[in-house]
């Protein structure tokens, strides 16, 4: 889990600074699967602006996000680009019940993996495909329409089990 010292930076109001770091990111779950980051640590770009009494805190970093295709289960990737901010109340415990600060900076260490993790996490689609028509897999066989199209619905009645079935009418 990558983190970040602020006290490090030794920043006095209306100072404005950028950090490039390399964050761990961890897969995610999303309809019981398994999303997974490549690579697993992407360049961020950190950018602090120090207020009176608090900090500003922006994130942004590109991934690209691994896993099957929830519809047909091929491999589908995701490309998301993460433009984050947060606010660093400094004085925030000493005003109860006013509490907006964020909650990645605990004892003046941002939890950048976390954070990232989040954002990703809020980034996400409701489902990611392999591609955005992808038909899926078929309801009743279970093959991949894709590879495969086809349907069960209109089964077409062959006209000589047609006439089988008049003779069957007329045995009966
Ligand atoms: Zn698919
Ligand atoms: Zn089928």
């Amino acid at each position: 889990m990558t983190t970040f010292d602020l006290r490090t930076l030794r920043l006095r109001p209306s100072d404005e600074r950028r950090i490039d770091r390399e964050v761990d990111l961890q897969p995610l779950a999303l309809g019981g699967q398994e999303y997974v980051p490549e690579p697993q640590t992407v360049p961020t770009a950190l950018t602090v602006a120090q207020a009176v009494g608090g900090r500003l805190l922006t994130l942004r970093f590109q991934t690209r996000l691994s896993g099957p295709c929830m519809r047909c289960l091929a491999p589908a990737a995701l490309d998301l680009r993460i433009r984050a901010t947060e606010y660093d109340d400094e004085e925030a415990g000493k005003r109860p019940g006013e509490d907006t600060s964020t909650i990645y900076v605990v004892d003046d260490v941002l939890e950048l993996s976390q954070w990232a993790h989040d954002e990703v996490a809020l980034a996400l689609p409701e489902q990611i495909l392999c591609k955005p028509a992808c038909a899926g897999l078929c309801p009743d066989c279970g093959k991949d329409l894709n590879v495969e199209p086809h349907t069960h619905e209109d089964v077409t009645v062959d006209p000589r089990w047609e006439a089988l079935a008049d003779i069957r009418d007329l045995l009966a």
